[in-house]
């Protein structure tokens, strides 16, 4: 008879062995362990909206649970939670999209997952472009694909259809774009995603543009969707949005995508068997996002554009330290090699002695595929971001060249 030994040691799959843990999450993590053991933080590293959530959008989740909308919904959420998405695309892009084309998801997170895992087989290549949100490769190495990754650096991380062109290989099977960028800030302009998604319709490669930063993008930059793009440039393309950062709802975890039928379909199918519906209270609270006055969107990006601007002389001002302007998003993406030197060699050292000496987070640029470089979330006070510039600098004034 066969015996089982009684201790055997927890390994996980090869595909979460091949993972990474979530840099972004971490960083947001150590600064809340600082702050619980009583440490004066400055948090540049958690890419979250320091607004509350809009007044209108809270009572109507108020609203919904006071009715008791508090039951399963359709996987893909309620006929209203699709509508108000097909509305506003509709109003904002002038898109045609159909309710089977359209899904809320836990978050625009899942709705990445979604689109990734419903495609990939073993060995199949995702192009993801330098530098990339920390999950788009964890994603890609979950569902057993590699992720390839395209250098930007050359064009100061704005990509371009030729840069793509040169990646492809015959096993390419995805490119996934995040314009505004989330961590570079960069913004591509309409043209190029045109040409982009030109290039990529033509050889059968599908595109996952992840447009979460979709609203925040600073004049004279243009609020561009790829959803306008014309249908038949659409029939390999999906679209991850996302409430989070548009509403300021991160904890709410509501995301949607925007995708053909049968890939919308592929997606239900994996999200039936791991989250269902999206939160019911949430969907209620997003429908009004999308249908009630907006307001406080650009109240946020005119918030935005005060803080950039401010960041931008001063982390200019700090010796060593260069920095691009950031077309959209919340995020400053300096260069910090300037001020790297023998005991403090790369981005990541940078980080974790900025963390230790002067209690101030920021994501180390490596993680997102820029060594030498450091995210810094702008989605905060002024106060905050005079405070945390103040310490950066006595941290390089002490420590860098
Ligand atoms: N997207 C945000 C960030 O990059 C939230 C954290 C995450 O989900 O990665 O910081």
């Amino acid at each position: 008879m066969k015996t089982w030994p009684a201790t055997s040691p927890f390994t996980t799959s090869h595909n979460v062995t091949r993972m990474q843990s979530s840099s972004t999450l971490a960083a947001m993590q150590a600064a809340e362990a600082l702050r619980a053991a009583g440490a004066d933080v400055v948090d540049f590293g958690a890419g979250e909206p320091d607004f509350d959530t809009p007044e209108n959008i809270k009572q109507a989740a108020a609203e919904a649970m006071r009715v008791g909308r508090t039951k399963y919904t359709s996987t893909g959420g309620t006929r209203e939670l699709q509508r108000a998405i097909i509305n506003f695309y509709q109003r904002e892009f002038q898109t045609e999209y159909q309710p089977s084309e359209v899904m809320g998801a836990s978050g625009g997170k899942q709705a990445i997952f979604n689109a990734v895992v419903t495609l990939i087989n073993p060995g199949d290549e995702v192009l993801i472009p330098k530098p990339y949100w920390v999950t788009f490769p964890e994603i890609v190495v979950f569902a057993g694909g590699n992720p390839v990754f395209i250098e930007t650096e050359e064009t100061d991380f704005l990509l371009t259809a030729e840069q793509v062109e040169r990646a492809i290989t015959p096993r390419t099977k995805i490119l996934i774009l995040n314009s505004p960028s989330n961590p570079s800030g960069r913004v591509i302009p309409p043209t190029e995603i045109r040409r982009i998604i030109e290039l990529t319709a033509d050889r059968g490669i599908y595109v996952i543009s992840d447009e979460c930063y979709l609203r925040f993008v600073y004049p004279p930059g243009e609020v561009f969707s790829a959803a306008s793009l014309p249908a038949e440039l659409r029939s390999k393309l999906c679209i991850a949005g996302s409430f989070s950062k548009t509403y300021a709802m991160t904890g709410w975890r509501l995301g949607y995508a925007l995708a053909p039928t049968d890939w919308t379909k592929a997606m239900l199918k994996v999200q039936g068997h791991c989250t269902s519906n999206p939160n019911s209270i949430a969907q209620w609270a997003a429908v009004e996002a999308f249908n009630g006055p907006q307001e406080s969107v650009g109240l946020m990006l005119a918030e935005y554009t005060k803080r950039r601007e401010w960041l931008l002389q001063a982390l200019r001002g700090i010796p060593g330290i260069k920095c691009s302007e950031p077309e959209g998003a919340f995020y400053a993406f300096p260069d910090i090699r300037g001020c790297l030197t023998n005991g403090l060699k790369t981005s990541a050292e940078f980080s974790q002695r900025l963390l230790e000496d002067e209690q101030t987070v920021v994501t180390d640029g490596a993680a997102f595929g820029a060594e030498g470089f450091v995210r810094m979330s702008y989605a905060t006070s002024m106060a905050q971001l005079e405070e945390g510039v103040k310490r950066m600098r006595r941290f390089v004034e002490k420590n860098g060249r």
